[in-house]
Parts: C-alpha cells; structure tokens; sequence
C-alpha cells in the first residue's frame, strides 16, 4: 500500500478493492490529481458509483484527499471553474458568463456545482488510523446540493472558512480585548474591531462601522446570501445589527429592551450581542419573548464562545445557528456543545 492510511478502510471494504484504489491514487498523473470524480473512480474500479463515493468520502475522513468544486455552466454543463472550498463562494457570486455557451446572467445554484475530489498532496503518508463515518445514507449523485442533503458538507463551511492568514489575525486582535488602555473608547474598540474582523471573514456578509450620527450602533451587516438554498441566513433577513459591550457587566434588560427599539428602528429582524459575560435572566426573557411576538432574533455571544472560535475552530456560524435554536427553544443551556462538538 502506498497510502498506508488506507488500510483502516479495509474494515469495511474488500482489501482487492482499496488495494486498487490505492495503487490507481497513487499513479494518477499530477496535472489530473485535483480533478478525481466519483464517476471515474466507479468506473476505473468497477464498482457501484455509491459505493465509490463512500470510499471517496471516508479518504477525505482520513486526510489523504480533500474536496474540490466544479462549477458548471447551468445551460450548457460546461466546468467554468474547479476551485477549494474557500473560494468557492467568491466564484460563484462573481461568476456571470459561460465562455463555452457565451450565456450571460447565470444563475448558479447549489445543483450546477459538481463535487470533486483532489490529492491531499501534504497529508501522503502520515500513518493516520483514523476512523470512518457512521450513519450515511450515501445517494447517487455528486452535486453539491446532495452533498448538503445527505449533510456531508455543511453550508456553514462554504460561508465561514478562515484562511491562515485571517486565524492569525482573528488571534490578534482577540489577544488585545482585556488589555489596558488611556480611555474607555479604546477599550470599547477592542471588542467591536475584532467582532467586525470576524464578520468580515462570513463571505455572506459586508460589515460596515456605521457609528457616525446616532452613534448607537455599532456595526451593521448586510447579508447577501446569493445561492438558493434552505438555510439559516436566509430568515434573518438582510440587515443584522451587531452590539458589542467590552464590560465585565452582564448585558441587562435595559440593554436588550434598548436594542429591540434599534432593530425596529432599522427594519431588522435580527440583532447579535457581543459581550465579556452572558446576559441576564430577564434580557434572555425579553428577547424570547419578541421573537414570540414578531419573530425577531436577538442573540448574545460571550468571549468563552469567542475564544472557542478563536483557538478551537468552532465555526462562527455554527455558533450563530446554534444561539439562534436555543433562542427558539427557550433553552437555558448552550445546546452547540453537544451539537457542534460532535464529529
Ligand atoms: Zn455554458
């Protein structure tokens, strides 16, 4: 075996099936190593294409293959561009001709992007065991729209993907939230300039620093979500407000009472409270009680759920989601930690 990780595989496989999935990886030529469909995997192994795609898939689980995207024209089907998951958004939003079919204003759904699988060229060999994944009921296709379905890729991952640099710069500035400083705006900024960082990196999102003449907010955020899918975002409609209180205080109800009347000032369906510590029992009451009321969202973070983003990759969006069911639910307790913690 060449890809010695593989082996785990053979748990669940015929040994003479990954023995020659292992050889076929390891001899593909470099210039076709980013562009491994499921359908030429099926084909070249002669087995079912599922069953292809499983073995694809728990590879990606094993590290020694990552996922690519093809975007396809969706009048003609031609491959516009393979690109990586942090891209991928980007594309597709700029995206607007075919240069095969020359049609113009396309519409790029969920459906035209092909899932593809390319060589972890920096994970060859690393003696993994690793394990494999329980529990999916794998279908015949390889859009992305099936890979959403069957919840293999989750839509949070295409919208929230920090690259190295932005880690390295999310720790920056989260470092500096608590330090002394010579008067209480510069505190107050320490807070809002790493929460609007984060929002910058949400591809979905545009945040602008809005605190010029009421000096109430301090950050909107347009949402401009642009790829039809059932999801979150969608409901909260397209200008979120954001609060941040740099303060060991906990966020009262005068504060939250306060926000709602911001909200309804703005149009907004939905708020997000940046804070050192939870809010209060009764702001909690407040905010689920006008989401009863009209549906709007008022949510809180702390900087333990930040540092969880920070240091441990929790995905901000994933926190987002998570806050916004508890919020429904009227649940006193963090619910994303056993829902986002669980892999
Ligand atoms: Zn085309």
């Amino acid at each position: 075996m060449y890809y010695q990780t593989l082996l785990t595989l053979n748990e669940k496989y015929d040994k003479e099936i990954i023995e020659s999935f292992d050889l076929w990886l390891f001899n593909l030529p470099q210039r076709v190593s980013d562009r491994i469909s499921i359908a030429k995997v099926s084909s070249e192994l002669k087995i079912e294409f599922k069953m292809a795609k499983e073995i694809l898939e728990e590879s990606v689980g094993l590290g020694v293959l990552e996922h690519r995207y093809a975007i396809r024209c969706p009048e003609c089907n031609h491959v516009i561009e393979i690109v990586s998951i942090e891209d991928l958004y980007d594309k597709i939003a700029n995206i607007n001709n075919c240069d095969a079919c020359e049609s113009e204003d396309l519409n790029i759904t969920d459906e035209d992007i092909q899932i593809l699988y390319k060589k972890n060229d920096n994970n060859y060999n690393n003696g993994n065991t690793g394990t494999l994944k329980k529990n999916i009921k794998y279908s015949d296709s390889d859009s992305l729209k099936a890979f959403f379905e069957e919840e293999i890729i989750k839509p949070n991952d295409i919208f929230y993907s920090p690259s190295e640099a932005q880690k390295k710069g999310m720790i920056k500035l989260f470092e500096k939230i608590g330090q002394e400083e010579k008067n209480t705006t510069a505190i107050g900024n320490q807070l809002r300039n790493f929460t609007e960082y984060i929002l910058r990196i949400v591809k979905v999102f545009e945040a602008a620093n809005v605190r010029t003449m009421t000096n109430e907010i301090d950050c909107l955020v347009k949402n401009k979500l642009k790829l039809g899918i059932p999801y979150f975002l969608n409901e909260l409609g397209s200008i979120i407000i954001v609060e941040c209180k740099n303060e060991k205080t906990n966020p009262g109800n005068t504060y939250f009472h306060k926000i709602q009347g911001i909200l309804k000032i703005f149009k907004s369906k939905c708020g997000i409270v940046v804070a050192i510590n939870d809010p209060t029992k009764p702001a909690l009451q407040i905010a689920n009680a006008n989401y009863l009321m009209d549906n709007t969202v008022l949510i809180a973070i702390n900087y333990d759920e930040l540092k969880k983003v920070v240091y441990e990759n929790l995905n901000f969006l994933d926190l987002i989601e998570n806050k916004i069911v508890m919020l429904k639910t009227n649940a006193t307790t963090y619910l994303g930690d056993n829902k986002v913690f669980e892999n």
